[in-house]
């Protein structure tokens, strides 16, 4: 049987996985444990889906853990990411106790022996306040668009952050005053999984009859939580504004991730826009869709993704993997990602956002182009093999004696 390494050496050239092997062998033997806090749903989940085995493969034990927590510990959560992303937000002290006193639950229950371990985000960052002494080194990644946080959750989540040995952020302008070395990665998306791999014509439309959408005019799609930061009445506004003169359908599809308790205000409103309009289906999928979605994707002429803050923006390279011209709001890691007029656009507006879809439109062999560009440059930088190898180069670098330098605390190092 072929192994996912082996199936991925046509995608990327087999001197990429050559390398991945070479680079983990002078690793081995090594324990890493990656920690969120929901299996499914939203790009973390996404993005530990899809490394996990393939650390398995490499001869790395690489172990998954996803913290627990009540509702009020996932609304504490939330309400810092959204601080940490530029809003105002008020969280109390007694909220702040709960958040600790869930993370010391936690670390009481993970029970595991690492050399390195990677936690994503706020919700489980305290855990090693209460357990450091079950890994080596401890390396905190955030994947949020921190680049002007909220002063106050800030200080309170960097009283942790900087126990840790090393941090990681998808782009220099979120890195932050830490006294310890700051990585830059670059999420990634796997070309072999349900979401992103190939799929058959007819398995398309097999796909969208299930889903009940309708193909008889050209598709914009946006595939996103029901969160504010991406915007999804502005995707209605800019749709609006087109429809009103070029026959088109809008589809928003989204689900619930366990730890977002918001999507489902965000999705009452966002019903309360669509209301009356037939060319609008609003989807709720559940949070196994990955084929679902895929087939959207692949069934759409042209994929937005308008967020107003953003840490990367999974569906965006997730489009442009299939080909796809991305609207993209300017916004984050999504504009590491949309070179404008290249790729796709960048926009900052509704009106310009249903500029940009008029006239792709109107000119789709250009969309095609674009396209084309898109899905090569993410082959060349955000599949899953160069995330491996930039962990790899991390791990590297901390083992090595010569490489004090790169390490030293402050620096921020791109791999
Ligand atoms: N996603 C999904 N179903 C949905 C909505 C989103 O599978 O209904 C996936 C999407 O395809 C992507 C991830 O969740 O892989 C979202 O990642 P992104 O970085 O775009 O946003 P986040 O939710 O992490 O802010």
């Amino acid at each position: 049987m072929t192994t996912r390494l082996e199936a991925l050496d046509p995608i990327v050239g087999a001197t990429v996985v050559d390398q991945l092997r070479r680079m983990a062998d002078r690793l081995k033997p090594l324990r890493l444990v990656h920690i969120n806090s929901t299996r499914m749903g939203g790009g973390v989940a996404e993005l530990l889906i899809g490394i996990i085995p393939l650390w398995n493969e490499l001869g790395i034990d690489a172990r998954w853990e996803v913290i627990q927590g009540d509702q009020a510990f996932f609304e504490v959560t939330k309400a810092m990411h959204n601080a940490l992303q530029g809003f105002k937000v008020n969280i109390g002290n007694a909220m702040l106790d709960h958040y600790l006193e869930i993370n010391r639950m936690n670390a009481a229950k993970l029970d595991f022996d690492a050399d390195f371990v990677v936690v994503n985000d706020p919700q489980p960052a305290y855990l090693i306040q209460f357990m450091r002494e079950k890994a080596k080194k401890w390396i905190w990644r955030c994947h949020i668009d921190a680049s002007k946080p909220d002063r106050k959750v800030w200080r309170f989540l960097r009283e942790a952050v900087k126990q840790y040995d090393a941090s990681i952020f998808s782009m220099p302008g979120f890195a932050q005053n830490l006294p310890h070395p700051q990585y830059l990665l670059y999420p990634s998306i796997d070309p072999l999984s349900e979401k992103n791999r190939e799929l058959s014509a007819e398995e398309v439309s097999a796909v969208m009859d299930r889903l009940g959408i309708a193909r008889d005019k050209p598709i914009i799609l946006q595939v996103s939580r029901f969160d504010s930061f991406k915007d999804p009445l502005g995707v209605i506004e800019a749709f609006r504004m087109v429809h009103a003169h070029t026959p088109c359908r809008l589809v928003l599809a989204g689900g619930e991730a366990t730890d977002d308790p918001e999507g489902p205000r965000i999705f009452a409103e966002v019903q309360e826009a669509a209301q009356g309009d037939p060319d609008i289906d609003l989807l709720l999928l559940p949070p196994e869709s990955h084929y679902e979605v895929n087939a959207l994707q692949r069934a759409a002429d042209i994929i937005v993704q308008k967020s107003v803050r953003e840490g990367f923006g999974l569906t965006v390279t997730e489009a442009m993997w299939k080909g796809k011209p991305v609207i993209g709001g300017a916004a984050g890691g999504i504009m590491l990602q949309i070179r404008n007029f290249r790729t796709g656009f960048l926009v900052h507006s509704p009106e310009g956002c249903a500029l940009r879809i008029r006239y792709l439109l109107r000119h789709p062999e250009v969309g095609k182009r674009m396209g084309k560009f898109a899905k090569e440059f993410v082959r060349n930088h955000f599949l899953v093999t160069r995330n491996l190898r930039d962990y790899l180069s991390m791990m590297l670098l901390f083992r090595s004696p010569e490489s004090g330098d790169l390490r030293r605390p402050g620096r921020a190092v791109v791999l």
